[in-house]
């Protein structure tokens, strides 16, 4: 199905506001299997808006037009689109009494132009807005074209797509849609993706995209098939192959997060887990103890050892390694790791020191410069990562990511 992403709106073209929403609708449509294969911006003409969408239904399945929703006689969107596919408009008597109860509940004034937003072709599915006044809807012509009309400001545009458009596109497509995140750490974006490249151009269902967020990265596979067997049967071939080539560093799937994976392998082990963080001054265990699952019965403790001074105090860390060797070293970070469980009861324990900047870094020494040290049972293994691009707390965040994932896997080979 052919796609043409519209968005309508004088601001976007006088670079007032970014076009976010067609970036956004762009990801969510790929995902759907659903091909983009134009983008368009005109201002609030009527006559250019006409010229726009005319022109997209001459090679295009669906439109999603977003802005020019509104009460203003500048909102032209959905009268503009009714005229292009030759349809009168009627109240639509259940928005317009939503419209009202929008305002009453708000106690504002209600104006003609808000009497505007429930007119609709007498054929089109309307999707209701729960986050403002303007309705959107899904107009289809006689050659089975269909307009989706969205409204422009994204809290609204967004719900409305995640909640009434998806559901509304999988009865369209007839058929129904699955997909599975597999969430990666210690592999960035790019490097994630060069590895499963041909695995990601070479599958139109499932689709496979690759994504970054929160400091992560995340394949997503989406599969468009008949009912949900259909789907999995789609997706689980090609997460196998995935999981073949980088699994290691797959710690997760959906819903997962590194803190529910790393406390459940605590628990269901019975291990004690203690942590000191220099850099990370108190994320890993501030994101430890946000896991709802039970950390109590395996959260020893957790010390901030921010200082050379605190590094020997709680830690034993040797006054010579550190001025020897300086406190974002190696040797202090093995240091660390060893005293935090000579120093607790703690089997298994996590320790960070680095340079998050922005000052203090060296050509030696970069600003981004973080060792993590993992020690289980007595066995020790530091990792040395450099976080360059970005502030103080991107360094810090990735470094707690990039921490809990050495965990995981150092975990995991200890327990197999
Ligand atoms: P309203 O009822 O607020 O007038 P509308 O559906 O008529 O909504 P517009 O008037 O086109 O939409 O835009 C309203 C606001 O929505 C813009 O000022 C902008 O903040 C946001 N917006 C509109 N289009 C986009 C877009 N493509 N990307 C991001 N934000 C947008
Ligand atoms: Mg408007």
């Amino acid at each position: 199905m052919k796609a043409e992403i519209l968005s309508v709106g004088t601001e976007i073209l006088l670079g007032d506001i970014v076009n976010t929403n067609s970036h956004y609708l762009s990801k969510e449509l790929a995902l759907l299997g659903i091909s983009v294969h134009r983008q368009t911006t005109v201002g609030d003409n009527e006559d250019r808006l006409l010229d726009a969408i005319r022109s997209a239904l001459k090679d295009c399945d669906i439109i999603f037009a977003t802005g020019g929703l509104g009460p203003t006689t500048d909102d032209i969107t959905k009268e503009t689109a009714a005229k292009a596919m030759g349809k009168d408009l009627y109240i639509h008597e259940p928005s317009l009494q939503r419209i009202k109860g929008y305002f009453r509940d708000s106690a504002r004034a209600m104006t003609a132009g808000n009497e505007k937003q429930a007119l609709f072709p007498k054929d089109a599915y309307i999707l209701e807005n729960d986050n403002g006044t303007a309705p959107g809807c899904v107009m289809t012509n006689e050659k089975g074209q269909s307009i989706v009309v969205l409204p422009g400001p994204p809290k609204e545009m967004i719900p409305m797509f995640e909640e009434k458009v998806k559901p509304y596109l999988e009865k369209y497509l007839d058929s129904t849609i699955i997909s599975k995140a597999l969430k990666v750490i210690g592999l960035g974006e790019w490097d994630m993706a060069s590895r499963v490249r041909d695995i990601i151009t070479g599958n139109e269902n499932p689709t496979v995209a690759p994504y970054a967020k929160d400091f992560e990265s995340l394949l997503r596979i989406t599969a468009k098939a008949e009912n949900e067997s259909a789907c999995r049967a789609l997706i689980d071939p090609v997460v196998a192959e995935i999981k073949a080539r980088i699994g290691e560093y797959i710690y997760g799937e959906d819903d997962d997060t590194i803190e529910k994976v790393v406390g459940e392998l605590l628990i269901r082990n019975k291990l004690k887990f203690a942590c000191a963080e220099s850099v990370t001054g108190g994320m890993i265990a501030s994101r430890m103890l946000g896991y709802e699952g039970g950390m109590s019965k395996v959260f020893d403790e957790a010390f901030v050892t921010y200082s050379n001074e605190s590094k020997t105090r709680y830690l034993g860390v040797d006054e010579v390694i550190l001025k020897r060797h300086g406190a974002v070293s190696e040797e202090t970070c093995h240091a660390m790791a060893k005293g935090l469980l000579e120093n607790t009861g703690a089997q298994v324990g996590l320790v960070t020191t680095g340079i998050a900047g922005p000052d203090g870094g060296s050509p030696e020494k970069p600003v981004g410069l973080v060792y993590i040290g993992v020690n289980i049972k007595g066995t020790i293994t530091v990792f040395r990562h450099v976080f360059s691009g970005g502030d103080r707390n991107r360094i810090r965040s990735r470094a707690t990511v990039s921490a809990l994932g050495h965990l995981r896997t150092e975990l995991a080979k200890e327990l197999n």
